[in-house]
């Protein structure tokens, strides 16, 4: 089967993350017809290994995403979705079959020194992300790998181009929820009464305070259900914080302060209202951190066969962070044309010829990192 048959089938057959029942034992199929070695991972996923030769224990991972979104398609492609509200609107499928080319092409035409995984990570667009799934599961435990490569589809870039950030890439991601408690009562009567409206705007004031160069913090939702001359028992916020991590610091740092620096503001306003917050936070992807060696090399080889692009840093969000916050590993840009429209709608439609680019690049990558 052609990268571009497998693309075509995934894209028909959508599934949403963490159901991806369908989409695996394909994989797996098709895999299998190589010759190539495989399993299941995290449930809905797919983990092939092709060894070379030499020292087997180094290794390296080629992860590629394969949940689909609740989204309708109307892109009106001959191969488009045939499952009613989900679609390939993210591009998934485009990674999973540049991996797949990329597997095929090693196994049937290259030697190399080592062992290179090949990921088909489940889950990518729903906490807690399919990939702290894989890592919990252990499969690289007995490896040392030098590096995790993965991609993901860009239509600010044309095909051929590829866009590369070194270090702070991607932010890290969680969701926040206070609630605000006291004595409500009649509005009139401020002396009996906990001013949790008042406490509630003055905690979203604190809490926008703590915005920085690497730190983002919104609040988007407020709920205080009283009246015109009613204060209520309870003040529900709920936003976002995105934090990106300092150079050379440990993994973590700056998100983790920001977890402190929200307690401290949340206990400021308490003292200060007479309230009580409860604070939650559901923690989400941490930052996607490039190795500055692993980038410099890749966009280096890029030049050479391609076009590379240096990108700005993004204040989006992808599980591929836990991988960087364990091993080197390269998170790149892989560009399908101004025409795709913009990811996570209904019309996205990447130019398939980015897979043939895709395939070439990574492959060249893979060689050249073992
Ligand atoms: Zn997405
Ligand atoms: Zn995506």
């Amino acid at each position: 089967m052609t990268p571009q048959e497998f693309r075509r089938h995934l894209h028909a057959h959508p599934e949403l993350s963490f159901e991806e029942h369908h989409t695996a034992e394909f994989i797996e199929e098709r895999l299998r017809e190589e010759g190539i070695e495989c399993r299941r991972i995290a449930e809905t996923g797919v983990l092939a290994r092709l060894e070379g030769s030499g020292d087997l224990s180094r290794a390296i991972v080629l992860r590629a995403d394969i949940d689909a979104l609740p989204v309708c398609e109307q892109t009106g492609l001959e191969y488009a979705s045939q499952r009613e509200g989900v679609m390939h609107a993210c591009g998934h499928d485009i990674h999973a079959a540049v991996l797949f080319g990329v597997l095929q092409r090693l196994h049937r035409e290259h030697n190399f020194n080592g062992t290179i995984f090949g990921l088909f990570q489940p889950g990518e667009e729903c906490n807690p992300g399919g990939a702290s799934k894989v890592l919990a599961e252990n499969p690289f435990e007995h490896y040392d790998i030098v590096a995790v490569i993965g991609e993901h589809t860009d239509s600010t870039l044309e095909v051929g181009e590829f866009g590369f950030k070194s270090g702070n890439f991607m932010a890290s991601s969680d969701e926040l929820r206070f609630r605000v408690h006291g004595r409500g009562g009649h509005a009139a009567m401020r002396d009996k009464i906990d001013d949790t409206v008042t406490a509630a705007a003055a905690l979203t004031l604190a809490l926008n305070a703590l915005n920085d160069n690497d730190t983002v913090l919104s609040i988007g939702h407020v709920t205080a259900d009283g009246a015109t001359n009613v204060i209520p028992n309870e003040v529900a916020l709920e936003g976002t914080l995105r934090t990106f991590e300092q150079p050379g610091s440990e993994p973590g740092t700056a998100r983790a302060r920001a977890w402190s620096n929200i307690e401290d503001a949340v206990g400021a306003i308490d003292k200060k209202y007479g309230t009580t917050t409860t604070i939650d936070i559901n923690r989400g992807y941490p930052c996607v951190a490039n190795d500055e060696q692993l980038t410099a090399t890749a966009k280096e080889l890029c030049a050479k066969h391609f076009t590379a692009k240096d990108l700005q840093r993004r204040y989006t969000a992808e599980d591929f962070g836990f991988y960087c916050e364990r091993y080197p590993s390269l998170f790149y840009r892989l560009g399908v044309g101004e025409q795709a429209g913009r990811s996570h709608s209904s019309t996205f439609a990447p130019d398939e010829r980015a897979i043939e680019a895709g395939i070439e690049f990574m492959l060249r990558l893979a060689l050249k990192i073992l």
